[in-house]
């Protein structure tokens, strides 16, 4: 690799710990999103520990952390009131009843007040499961098979949406009708006839869908904002489009708002955007970095999930650390100006950074909503995952990556994903960054 000389003395313990892992964890790591072969060459970072925005890796090397966990650590490492209020359930109540408490009524009530189309709401265990649940639900309950989803973005690893993420647009065929690719063996291909995907930011393509099968759509499935491929946002006028057309044909409108929710806004990306889907999920971010995730929508949207009808079950749905975590979680996320205050600070950053690469000539520009975005390496405008495997410039961001890491910032390796500010970092953080990347840039630019 090209990574600066001085990474592997400075990561010793890291490479001695992968090679001990390898042997009882397949790859070394307990997800492919974190093996070599996803960007963290040669070898993941071992991390000792976090607090607040930062994190130590087990050569002792802190970092200011943008990763956050690929995002559910909100509210930083080890936030002491959410830790307390976990502590606590658990050491008060226990952790896992297999029926109904207190606490979990609390911590739905605080999860509806929040977010604006939301009237009941399950949880359970991980971005995956809410979206398989509500797109089950939706089929279930529209009686109809169709599922349309979008190149680019990503839903969990299901079956059922895990689908044309990332693929060569040379194997997904041509924008305007994309063949639906599987995004790795084992998925059944019989499941690409109950898929439809399209390109994004697209009107015309989804309006001629609809115009032509949209009495047979059981779902339209977005995230709101596309957090998967870097970050795109919606162009003026096309969340109302989905919206405007799922109504008129029946179908129901799903957010995954496993990234975007509570992020930037605390209703999320449909508080953000001024749109109420029928039908939303939640994951990162909901439990300030506990593992809990959620599935709600309008009353109406949740009937067969409360008549009994449809079978939304799970252990672990609702349990005690789960609920601690997104109650304490939603009372701090309600403190009054403290969106204002982080979306300002990682506007702070993103200016500062397209101000560092321009300064040194590297064409590069951000989009994103203040406390997550990307910095693309491009001038080209990116709509959509087309323009995104057209123009950025992986290799260069690589080389951004490499030259960050080692000044004691962590990003994520990849340029199709992107770059979380919690809100909890300070502008003591935003400042030694743009410190940091004065000089990364420098050394990309060469
Ligand atoms: N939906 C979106 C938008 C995501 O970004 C992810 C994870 O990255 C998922 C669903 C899946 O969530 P999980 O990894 O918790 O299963």
């Amino acid at each position: 690799t090209t990574f600066p000389a001085d990474f592997a003395a400075r990561t010793a313990a890291s490479a001695a710990l992968f090679e001990r892992a390898k042997r009882s964890v397949p790859g070394g790591a307990g997800s492919t999103a974190r093996l070599p072969r996803n960007g963290w060459e040669p070898y993941p970072l071992f991390i000792a520990d976090g607090e607040g925005s930062r994190i130590r890796d087990v050569d002792g090397h802190e970092y200011i952390d943008y990763l956050l966990g690929l995002g559910p650590m909100i509210l930083g490492h080890r936030h002491p009131g959410v830790t307390q209020a976990v502590v606590d359930a658990v050491r008060d109540l226990g952790t896992c009843f297999g029926l109904p408490y207190e606490l979990e009524i609390e911590a739905a009530e605080k999860v509806v007040a929040a977010v604006p189309s939301l009237e009941q709401v399950r949880f359970t265990n991980s971005g995956s499961e809410a979206v398989g649940t509500a797109v089950r639900l939706a089929r279930a309950t529209t009686g109809r098979r169709l599922v349309v989803r979008f190149e680019g973005h990503y839903h969990g690893w299901q079956d059922t949406v895990y689908w044309s993420n990332h693929v060569d647009p040379h194997r997904a065929g041509p924008a305007a009708h994309p063949r639906p690719v599987a995004m790795g063996p084992g998925v059944p291909a019989e499941l690409e006839d109950t898929l439809i995907v399209l390109s994004w930011n697209d009107p015309e393509s989804f309006a001629a869908l609809m115009a032509e099968r949209g009495d047979e759509v059981a779902a339209v499935l977005t995230e709101p904002a596309v957090f998967n491929t870097g970050c795109i946002l919606p162009e003026p006028g096309y969340l109302e489009l989905l919206r405007e057309l799922t109504r008129t044909h029946g179908a129901m409108l799903i957010f995954d708002e496993v990234i975007t929710g509570f992020r930037f806004a605390r209703g999320g990306a449909q508080e953000w955007f001024g749109i109420d889907p029928d039908l939303t999920t939640f994951a990162k971010g909901i439990g300030g970095g506990f593992p809990v995730a959620a599935v709600g929508g309008t009353r109406e949207a949740m009937r067969l999930v409360a008549d009994g009808t449809y079978s939304h079950s799970g252990t672990y749905n609702a349990n005690v650390v789960q609920c601690a975590a997104v109650s304490a979680t939603m009372d701090v996320l309600a403190q009054p100006g403290l969106y204002e205050r982080q979306r300002a600070l990682g506007d702070r950053l993103a200016r500062g950074l397209e101000a560092i690469a321009d300064e040194n000539g590297v064409p590069a520009h951000v989009t994103g909503i203040g406390t997550v975005f990307q910095l693309w390496f491009t001038d080209r405008e990116i709509r959509n995952w087309r323009d995104a495997a057209a123009h950025a410039r992986e290799d260069v961001f690589t080389r951004w990556y490499q030259e960050m890491v080692v000044r004691g910032v962590l990003f994520h390796p990849l340029q199709f994903e992107n770059l979380f500010v919690s809100l909890v970092h300070t502008d003591a953080d935003i400042d030694e960054t743009l410190n940091a990347a004065s000089d990364a840039m420098r050394v990309v630019a060469r």
